[in-house]
């Protein structure tokens, strides 16, 4: 039987409507924002549908005296909590709402009886999203912490490569550029060097150092290269140093004027001068370097630049060591007249001896 009630089904929707306006007020940016929130709002709800449920509703009911407005409310409450716990605000004032539509018109058009059937599935619907909830927050965990994995793997991998690059770069036994590095630094400045930017480039070779080997071990003879790679770095300034190989460094560096080059491959000869390391395969003698320096003013071949300056060293080698030699372009691979003789005498004038090649040259 259906008491009086039910026939007037009109208020119940005009509360639900109300009700359902009240859900979309909800505040959806703090309580997506904390999660503990969100299910202490599930929790109260739940709780408080219950109170209602016993409070209001059991005594009403013993008494047959239920209608469509005293289960509104406990029916309200109950379809909040049901929406509470889903993460996303859409979600849950759809699904508070589209529950209380459900279960006010259910128990509206269906006999009294039924709606408990109603509250229970409501229950069970709520236990369902509970639990999906859960699964869906164990997902996210599991997929922030998967994200994070990655990334992490992801950083590891670029420093590895940072770190092989440089390593590929770098002289294990000096710590300074190794030959690969120059050849590269190299090849990048020729290929920009332009007539009016020449480049300097210089092969230092140690003198007699196959003597202080065999005199003070090889192990000093390392020790040795070491310090003479510091003092060269330290000389350098903005120049780019490297070890060429065994005991040869090789710099390089831009020029403004072309006068600056010999004073300052001389810095270098002095500064491993300045070391002050003996020498034990040769009484009374420091350990000394020799210089070869030439100039690059365009898009040469580097094979072509570095053996000039190999041509100098050879003949600061044979000059008697512990000297610098500038070995000048020849003239047919210079861009023009006018810019190899400003670069030449500018050069030459830096030089302290001028080599005899240049000034058979010069004069024929
Ligand atoms: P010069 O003045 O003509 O350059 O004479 P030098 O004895 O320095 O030249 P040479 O080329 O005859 O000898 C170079 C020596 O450098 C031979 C080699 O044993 C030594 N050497 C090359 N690489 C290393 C190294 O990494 N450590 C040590 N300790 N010695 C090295
Ligand atoms: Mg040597
Ligand atoms: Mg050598």
């Amino acid at each position: 039987m259906t008491p009086a009630g039910w026939a007037t089904p009109i208020h119940t929707y005009a509360v639900i409507g109300m009700v359902f306006l009240a859900l979309l007020a909800f505040p959806a940016s703090l309580l997506t924002r904390r999660k503990w929130l969100l299910a202490a709002v599930g929790v109260l709800t739940l709780g408080t549908a219950f109170l209602q449920m016993k409070l209001i509703l059991l005594p009403l009911w013993t008494q047959s005296a239920v209608t469509p407005n005293t289960l509104l409310g406990p029916l309200a409450t109950l379809a909040i909590s049901i929406g509470a716990p889903f993460p996303k605000a859409w979600i849950r004032r759809a699904t508070a709402g589209l529950v209380l539509v459900i279960a006010c018109g259910g128990i509206a058009l269906l006999p009294f009886g039924r709606a408990a059937v109603f509250i229970g599935v409501a229950m069970v619907l709520r236990m369902v999203s509970d639990h999906v909830n859960g699964e869906i927050s164990a997902l996210r965990r599991e997929a922030f912490l998967l994200r994070y994995r990655s990334r992490l793997l992801h950083q590891q991998r670029i420093s590895q490569l940072a770190s092989l690059e440089r390593l590929a770069k770098v002289d294990s036994l000096t710590g300074i550029a190794n030959r690969r590095a120059f050849d590269t630094c190299l090849m990048e400045h020729l290929a920009r060097a332009l007539p009016c930017q020449p480049v300097c480039v210089a092969l230092l070779d140690v003198d007699y150092f196959k003597a202080l080997n065999d005199t003070a071990g090889h192990l000093s003879g390392d020790e040795c290269l070491r310090r003479i790679a510091t003092s060269l770095r330290k000389a350098a300034g903005a120049a780019f140093v490297a070890r060429y190989g065994g005991e040869e460094f090789a710099v390089l560096f831009p020029l403004v004027e072309g006068e600056e080059m010999m004073p300052r491959l001389e810095a270098f000869r002095q500064a491993v001068l300045a070391l002050d390391i003996r020498h034990l395969g040769r009484d009374g003698e420091r350990v000394t370097i020799s210089i070869g320096g030439t100039l690059a003013v365009g898009p040469e071949n580097s094979r072509v630049v570095l053996d000039r300056a190999d041509h100098a060293l050879y003949r600061a080698k044979a000059n008697g060591r512990n000297r610098v030699e500038f070995e000048p372009i020849a003239t047919q691979q210079a861009p023009t007249a006018q810019d190899l003789r400003r670069l030449h005498n500018a050069a030459l004038s830096g030089a302290k001896r001028l080599p005899e090649r240049t000034e058979a040259r010069q004069h024929a």
